[in-house]
């Protein structure tokens, strides 16, 4: 036994399982699922593909095109738009037009209507503004109706939908540089001059189907999960999907999306086939309602403070309470540097950087034996039981939280189809074929997620034109240029929230705040300079993208290890466009107080303001 793992054992205790063995299943699992096509192997939703996306809640409301100018214009009403628009208001700025794709506000909770969709990182961190809004959530993590119906009041606190263009969609952005406008244009016609754009178009918008042999044949009903077609299965996002009691029901994907509403599937449907290609971590999720005692003695500034601890904790930081105490800090708690830290209290020193990362790789094989022995324990055919056992350390896929999932695969209606790691063979008239054999469906429902990794300018729909003609799609053709991922040079005047060269966060609204009061902050003080135009400079752009690349290595072998999936651009690391490629490595700790210093300079350094 080497000497690291004999320090392993003093501080995890006894090792009952053979660590290299478990390696050895990892990659060969990893190995089976890699493809040649990455993520070619997707379709685009377009062309005869495109009633996929359209819009099931909301009937359409024709209205004249608008053709005017407003000061800001913020492409998205989702949280990013919400927050956008909620500190510019609070910071006095009246002119300000979101436009939005949907019937409402609300984004990924305005498509995202499938039964059981609720959120997974504890409410009161995750929806924003609760104490500006005066609100508590219902519950510790909260359903998706409440979620929407929150994003609806955000947008009547701060007066949102004065000016709003719902149903709408960008189709062309051009700078002027004569006039220092931004010309957008949109599918009902408008044409309107904006001086400021903030694209708050979300980083996981855009449906994507897989590219199954057949797709287009099948005769059935069918959907993507983001569009729920509650006219067909019946029901609502609690359940009781009554149009499904006679209908052979089929699922593809078993991702974060899948498994909250396979559980109402399985209740409603006369039966249920869930075709696999790679199982989810499931861990415990104990919901609760929201104890009145607690919310009652919670002291001005809480939220905040909340949103902090919890960012820490699963930032890899120490503190000494946790106050969300939940499925996910309980996993940083040890599978992340507070780990190392608490194994050098136990052995009285520090651990070696070998000593630390076997550590982290002996903890996660615990943890994902327990998230094994689980699946074990709940599901009673022990062959179904063992394909749904996940073979990938914690955080390859995003971690799943859920009490219903597993024990729906003890009804004897729902069926597990595992596709060994190969994904769905082909789609027929009648149904779905796995290993050449059909399974006959009345409806198949895609649970196949999002695009991520394809090109920025793709996923919003239009190209953006900068000064003398130039378009972002070619200037980040080769991996985006930015200045903390918010300003391009060449592009002035314009704000990117969310993952471009910015830091993830399990949170992820935590991150939209920062971004959107940074960028008030920039206008604030361009409106007390009396300029009208802010850009990054070459050098300010060129100095982030060093930043960016000096800690772009980070978690880069971890990934490479990693059963594909949209986290590690499903087994192509290294491409310049991927999920991790766009954050920054040093993490959203750092990346917060590298924007907390930097509004402190005062100065807006490594941009150039003007006008
Ligand atoms: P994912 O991308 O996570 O999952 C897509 C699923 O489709 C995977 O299981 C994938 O398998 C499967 N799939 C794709 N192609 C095929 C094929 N050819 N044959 C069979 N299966 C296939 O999408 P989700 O919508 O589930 O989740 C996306 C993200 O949205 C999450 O990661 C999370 O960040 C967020 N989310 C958050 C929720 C919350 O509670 N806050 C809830 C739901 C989603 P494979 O794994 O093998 O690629």
């Amino acid at each position: 036994m080497s000497e690291a793992m004999h320090v392993i054992r003093q501080v995890l205790g006894e090792i009952d399982f053979d660590p290299q063995a478990l390696k050895a299943r990892y990659l060969a699992e990893r190995d089976r699922r890699l493809r040649e096509d990455a993520n070619d192997q997707y379709l685009e939703v377009k062309g005869d593909f495109s009633n996929y996306i359209d819009d099931p809640y909301t009937p359409r409301i024709e209205r004249a095109p608008v053709n005017d100018t407003v000061e800001v214009v913020i492409i998205g009403g989702g949280f990013g738009g919400l927050l956008m628009g909620g500190r510019l208001r609070e910071a006095g700025f009246e002119s300000i037009r979101v436009i939005e794709q949907g019937g409402d506000f609300g984004g990924t909770w305005y498509w995202n209507r499938y039964p059981g969709a609720m959120c997974d990182v504890e409410s009161y961190c995750y929806l924003p503004l609760l104490e500006e809004l005066n609100y508590i959530p219902k519950h510790k993590y909260s359903y998706a109706p409440e979620i929407l119906e929150h994003s609806r009041n955000i947008a009547r606190l701060y007066r949102l939908y004065d000016d709003a263009l719902l149903q709408t969609s960008v189709t062309a952005m051009n700078w002027n540089e004569a006039s220092g406008y931004w010309i957008i244009e949109t599918d009902r016609g408008d044409k309107m001059r904006a001086r400021f754009v903030a694209m708050a178009n979300g980083p996981l918008s855009r449906p994507k189907l897989p590219g199954i042999p057949g797709i287009d044949r099948f005769k059935g009903h069918t959907f993507h999960t983001s569009r729920w077609d509650y006219a067909y299965t019946g029901g609502d996002s609690t359940g009781n999907l009554h149009g499904l009691k006679d209908k052979r029901v089929g699922i593809i994907g078993t991702g974060a999306t899948a498994v909250q509403c396979i559980p109402h599937l399985g209740a409603s449907a006369k039966s249920l086939h869930v075709f696999q290609r790679t199982p989810s971590s499931i861990d415990v999720r104990n919901n609760r309602e929201t104890d009145p005692e607690w919310a009652a003695s919670l002291e001005p500034g809480w939220q905040y403070r909340r949103m902090e601890n919890f960012n820490i904790l699963v930032s890899g930081g120490d503190q000494e309470v946790d106050l969300v105490s939940d499925g996910w800090t309980d996993i940083f708690r040890n599978l992340t540097a507070i780990a190392a830290k608490t194994a050098s209290r136990k052995i009285g020193r520090r651990l070696t950087g070998e000593e630390r990362d076997l550590l982290m790789e002996i903890a996660d094989y615990q943890k994902m034996n327990a998230v094994r022995a689980r699946a074990e324990s709940i599901v009673q055919d022990a062959a179904t039981a063992e394909k749904l056992k996940p073979w990938y350390r914690q955080f390859c896929k995003r971690p799943c939280f859920h009490d219903d999932y597993l024990p729906t695969f003890n009804r004897p209606n729902v069926h597990l189809i595992d596709t060994a790691g190969k994904g769905v063979e082909r789609i027929t008239e009648h149904g779905v074929v796995v290993d050449g054999q059909e399974y006959a469906l009345d409806c198949l429902i895609f649970a196949t997620g999002f695009e991520v990794g394809t090109g920025y300018t793709r996923r919003a729909g239009y190209d953006i034109v900068g000064r003398n003609g130039r378009r972002l799609s070619q200037k980040w053709a080769e991996g985006l240029r930015t200045l903390h991922g918010l300003q391009t040079h060449g592009f002035p005047n314009c704000f990117f929230l969310g993952f471009t060269q910015s830091a993830v966060t399990v949170n992820v609204p935590q991150t939209l705040d920062e971004q959107a009061r940074h960028v008030t902050y920039i206008l604030n003080e361009l409106r007390q300079r009396g300029a009208s135009k802010v850009e990054a400079t070459e050098e300010g752009e060129a100095a982030w993208v060093a930043e960016m690349e000096s800690k772009a290595s980070m978690g880069e072998q971890f990934r490479q290890e990693c059963t594909p999936g949209y986290y590690n651009n499903e087994g192509r690391t290294g491409n310049r466009n991927s999920f991790f490629a766009y954050s920054y490595g040093g993490g959203p700790l750092r990346f917060f107080d590298i924007l907390r210093g930097w509004r402190a300079a005062g100065d807006l350094p490594g941009c150039e303001i003007n006008g």
